[in-house]
């Protein structure tokens, strides 16, 4: 995720520079089936996780029906994924988090990072959205 951020991969691309740092040590969970097939599944799996990333087998069910490689609430604090390759799961965390920061999906750009359409090129974020990614949600800064 970091390098995903601070990465200036296109000329229009900012490099954004947030640090995500893993705290904890990761664990496994023994309930339910680890598949996403409404909503309802989605809410039980988000139970009891603050600011944590569960990793599950399949998501079917993301405000919609389809096959979906994560899911994240928008706003929220936590989100969920499934395995893919290590240059793809970048993307996906950080794209995922982008929707935990209040960010929508992005078609403007086929290598926007919010392009709802993610691949391992999709990886610019602007100004604006860098500021999300940026936004701690506990800062007073206007003084
Ligand atoms: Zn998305």
């Amino acid at each position: 995720m970091n390098a995903v951020l601070s990465a200036q991969d296109e000329n229009h691309d900012i490099s954004c520079n947030v640090g995500f740092t893993q705290l904890g040590t990761p664990s496994s969970f023994n309930f339910g089936t680890g598949i996403i097939n409404s909503a309802e599944d989605f809410q039980f799996l988000l139970q009891g996780i603050n600011g944590e990333v569960k990793v599950v087998n399949m998501i079917n069910y993301c405000g919609g029906f389809g096959n979906f490689l994560g899911c994240a609430p928008k706003p929220g604090n936590a989100m969920m994924v499934v395995r893919t390759s290590n240059r793809l799961e970048g993307v996906l965390w950080a794209h995922e988090f982008g929707h935990n920061q209040g960010l929508s999906h992005n078609s403007s750009s086929s290598k926007a990072l919010m392009n709802p359409r993610i691949g391992r090129s999709t990886r610019t974020v602007d100004l604006q959205e860098c500021d999300h990614f940026s936004n701690n949600n506990d800062s007073s800064e206007d003084s």
